[in-house]
């Protein structure tokens, strides 16, 4: 039997409060970019039920934790444990990421730079163009709020609840002078150049392979990139839909794996550089697909 020696009495901890956790991918992922940068930390998960979330956080102050990541469904919850909150996190609305200070843990959202990741890696600038945004909840408003922060000419909100959709609208006009329209999916032919569509329902993850918010996949046609935030299937319907509309279709994987790197940055204030992100990030993509 070999004795563990990757953890000692110096070795900092991390996790991931959220609820379910067990299927989450963080920990590899984490612990991954951890090891390769030679740091001396682990990250675990905490399963957390709603209405605990305040008690977690205090708790994990008083052990010392350095930092979590906070998933469904406590995301907004959350923000009222933090001493200090990042404005972007503010405007969004919800923290997946908490950073230990003197004072408590400071609240960052980090969906946002990994989605802005996924458009700069293939050269792609929202600035100028219209974004036509699948979904208004809580990837929905990183999604929103990136469009404004690059300044998108336009964005328009699709979502089954439309009250959701006005309220996000209203929200992103309230910090962005961005025009902003809310529509049906039924009334999506009518997107005049819909250059950029960001898909955030859960509509087709897991075994929800034939499902696909938009019915009409002629709508592809006028579409050049598609990122679908969902990274289980690995490939939806939609992506398919619009790959064969002449789409590029874009999974969610990039975007989870530059928000874990954006956190793991923010813990432990460093730039990671830009060729060994890229080279975790494929390892961990050959990792994730090969399970
Ligand atoms: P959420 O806040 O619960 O929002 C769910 C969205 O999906 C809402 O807009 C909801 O519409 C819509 N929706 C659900 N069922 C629908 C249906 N049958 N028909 C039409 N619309 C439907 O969830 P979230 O936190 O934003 O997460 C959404 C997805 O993004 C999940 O698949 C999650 O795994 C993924 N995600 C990925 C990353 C990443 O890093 N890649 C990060 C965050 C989230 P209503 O408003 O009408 O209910």
């Amino acid at each position: 039997m070999n004795c563990i020696d990757f953890t000692n009495g110096k070795t900092q901890v991390f996790g991931i409060i959220g609820n379910p956790v067990e299927k989450s991918f963080s920990p590899i992922l984490q612990n991954t970019i951890a090891r390769a940068l030679g740091m001396n930390s682990v990250y675990v998960p905490f399963k957390v039920e709603k209405g605990a979330v305040a008690t977690a956080v205090k708790g994990g102050k008083e052990l010392g934790i350095k930092g979590f990541n906070v998933t469904v469904p406590h995301k907004i919850e959350v923000m009222e444990a933090l001493c200090d909150i990042d404005p972007v996190a503010e405007r969004i609305g919800s923290v997946n990421t908490l950073k230990l200070t003197e004072n408590g843990y400071k609240g960052y959202n980090t969906d946002i730079i990994g989605l802005k990741k996924c458009f700069e890696e293939r050269n792609i600038d929202i600035s100028g163009k219209t974004v036509v945004l699948a979904g208004a909840g809580g990837a929905a408003n990183s999604a929103a709020m990136l469009a404004g922060e690059e300044k998108a000419a336009k964005l328009v909100i699709l979502n089954r609840t439309k009250e959701k959709a006005e309220k996000l609208a209203e929200r992103v006009r309230a910090y962005y002078s961005i025009e902003t329209e809310v529509l049906g999916y039924d009334e999506i032919m009518s997107i005049e150049n819909p250059e950029i569509f960001v898909q955030t329902t859960s509509v087709g993850m897991g075994n929800d392979v034939d499902g696909t918010p938009v019915k009409n996949a002629e709508f592809f046609n006028n579409v050049k990139i598609v990122v679908d935030i969902i990274y289980t299937p690995w490939e939806t319907k939609l992506m398919k839909d619009a790959s064969a509309h002449g789409a590029v279709a874009v999974n969610g994987f990039d975007m989870l794996f530059y928000q874990g790197l954006a956190s793991f940055e923010i813990w432990n204030d460093i730039k990671v550089d830009k060729e060994l992100a890229v080279k975790l990030k494929n390892q961990l993509t050959d990792f994730y697909c090969g399970r």
